[in-house]
């Protein structure tokens, strides 16, 4: 019989995987803790840096990030802007008439 101690207690988890479960919340684009700013559009949380940084748009760096995030919870992807950035947060089309 092997005793409990044959589970692998010790390995080392992603930060986001442990962090998800716990208390501060993590940037979803650099996964730095005490992310605060809630992204409706994407539904995602960011740190106030990344916030800050996509004023103009998310940076091309964020979209992967972002297409997964919108793909995995079935959210359409926003349309550029003038920038050819993803826009930092929109309204989604609540009242689609066409
Ligand atoms: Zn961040």
């Amino acid at each position: 019989m092997r005793p409990w101690s044959a589970l692998p207690a010790k390995a080392r988890l992603p930060t986001n995987t442990w962090a998800s479960r716990g208390v501060a919340t993590v940037c979803a684009l650099c996964e730095r803790k005490n992310a605060h700013q809630v992204v409706a559009a994407y539904r995602i949380v960011v740190c106030a840096e990344c916030w800050d940084l996509a004023a103009e748009g998310w940076p091309t760096s964020a979209e992967p990030v972002l297409f997964r995030t919108l793909a995995k919870q079935g959210l359409l992807i926003a349309d550029r802007n003038e920038a050819n950035r993803l826009p930092r947060d929109y309204a989604p089309p609540a009242d689609y008439a066409l």
